[in-house]
């Protein structure tokens, strides 16, 4: 996978030598020399990742860097900021101005492609995430997005996988002050863990006695339930084939020993963050694409669902020659419950229909709220004379008794009336609907509470 990544630094052999090393990579580099040059290039061009030198005339990196993410235009683009100094100081105000990742100068090659692979892997997958949600939210029914600026990535799921005892007691004191920590000293144990209990991020040590901690990774990304998981390494000076080997693999981010605590603290903060962040992006999309097609009062299917399934349905029921039949059931003089007894009361006798008439038509049945107290079940493969015992078996149903209302304080005696029809040898929705809802109508004109075939 490639990406397009915006190189800022106000000297130009810096913009070179990191250019060079990028486009090695088979990264497509654009480069900039000064905070507002980068902002238009960002604005206007394709950018996946921007690495910002901190040291610039004009404009600096931090304020760059603030004005990019307070521009809805390009705040979703990973912004990585290179400092000179490996300063705590520059690093909290980074953080404050929005940015994801720091490098430190003199760059080094292996710390460069680790967090530029790690930061375009996560943008790809959040644009895709968020061209998803964004499209559900056309439907109308999508909340805001949620802002990963909102978390600060403390209290975070955390499985550390080391069988060494002193290592795991140092990272331990370390990660147990900000984090849950569970700590696995089998690796070959870890694996189940990971798909058993939910984590937002394993961190493993490279320097496993008995067990190849690549394996490990490898494994964790191949697995379904794992593979957004975040992995961060331990490892050692001399294990820089070994890292990069495992960003092949999908390994997320490595620190170094002799540990860090405020880089092991930061770099498990970001991960934690970044995991929470795809998660409620993912959580949302799954929750309104629900929202899109589910009734919310009769958890039934909404008539959007209705309008995109059935011509499927239909086509799918002709091109194999079976039948398929419609009912519509409208609920006889519902306006009047209302009316008397309030619109709760309504709503609740709704709710009670849809429970039984769920009970009596099969698991292939497609069931509806067209809207109000009208309802759909289109049945396949059922012709005509079983889609009339079906509805029989409906009506009798809800009218065989009484529908408890208001806490069981009072019943509420409920009739439907219903229409069926056929397919024919037609497979257009819209004419389905209409012989049905004709049917229907002599059912509410021949006196209510009671099935009416559309004769073909
Ligand atoms: P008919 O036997 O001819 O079908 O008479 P009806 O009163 O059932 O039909 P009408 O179409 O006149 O009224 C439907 C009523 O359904 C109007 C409205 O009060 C009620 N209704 C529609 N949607 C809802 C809802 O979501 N909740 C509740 N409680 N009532 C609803
Ligand atoms: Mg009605
Ligand atoms: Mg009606």
């Amino acid at each position: 996978m490639t990406a397009r990544i915006l190189v800022v630094d106000d000297l130009l052999p810096n913009v070179k030598l990191l250019e060079a090393r990028l486009s090695a990579e088979y990264f497509d580099v654009l480069t900039a020399t000064s905070g507002a040059e980068a902002m238009r290039l960002c604005e206007h061009d394709h950018c996946d990742l921007v690495l910002l030198d901190v040291m610039m005339p004009d404009m600096d990196g931090f304020e760059t860097c603030r004005r990019l993410k307070a521009n809805p235009a390009t705040a979703h683009i990973p912004v990585m900021m290179v400092t000179a100094l490996d300063e705590a100081a520059d690093r909290i105000k980074g953080l404050e101005a929005g940015a994801d990742d720091f490098l430190t100068k003199p760059i080094d090659e292996v710390a460069l492609l680790a967090r530029v692979r790690s930061l375009t892997r996560l943008k790809v997958v959040l644009d895709e995430l968020r061209s998803r949600a964004s499209a559900v939210a056309v439907l109308g029914v999508a909340g805001a997005l949620p802002n990963v600026a909102d978390d600060i990535g403390l209290g975070g799921r955390v499985l550390l996988v080391d069988d060494k005892l002193d290592s795991v007691e140092r990272l331990a004191i370390t990660l147990a002050s900000a984090h849950y920590l569970t700590i696995e000293r089998r690796p070959e144990d870890a694996l189940l863990r990971t798909v058993r209990d939910d984590y937002d991020l394993v961190i493993v040590s490279l320097g496993l006695q008995d067990y190849d901690a690549l394996r490990l990774c490898g494994q964790l990304r191949s697995l379904e339930r794992t593979r957004q998981l975040p992995i961060l390494l331990i490892a050692g000076h001399d294990d820089k084939a070994r890292i990069l080997r495992g960003l092949d693999i999908g390994v997320n981010d490595y620190v170094n020993r002799p540990i860090d605590r405020t880089e092991l603290l930061t770099r498990v903060a970001t991960q934690v963050r970044r995991k929470r962040y795809s998660d409620s992006l993912r959580e949302q999309l799954r929750t309104s694409i629900e929202m899109a097609v589910v009734d919310s009062l009769t958890g039934l299917n909404n008539r959007r669902y209705l309008e995109s399934h059935l011509k499927a349905l239909m086509t799918n029921a002709a091109s194999r020659g079976k039948p398929l039949s419609m009912m519509i059931v409208d609920l006889d003089h519902f306006k009047s419950v209302n009316d008397t007894f309030g619109h709760d009361v309504g709503d609740e006798v709704l709710r009670g229909f849809a429970s039984r008439v769920k009970k009596v038509i099969r698991a292939g049945d497609v069931m509806c709220r067209l809207g109000g107290e009208e309802f759909i079940i289109v049945l396949p493969e059922t012709n005509i004379e079983i889609a009339e015992l079906v509805a029989e078996r409906v009506r009798s149903a809800v009218g065989h008794s009484a529908f408890p209302v208001e806490r069981g304080t009072r019943t509420l005696s409920i009739t439907v009336s219903i229409g069926i029809a056929d397919r024919g040898g037609d497979s257009d929705p819209g004419t389905l609907f209409k012989r049905a809802d004709l049917a229907l109508y002599r059912s509410k004109r021949g006196g209510r509470n009671m099935v009416s075939a559309h004769a073909a």
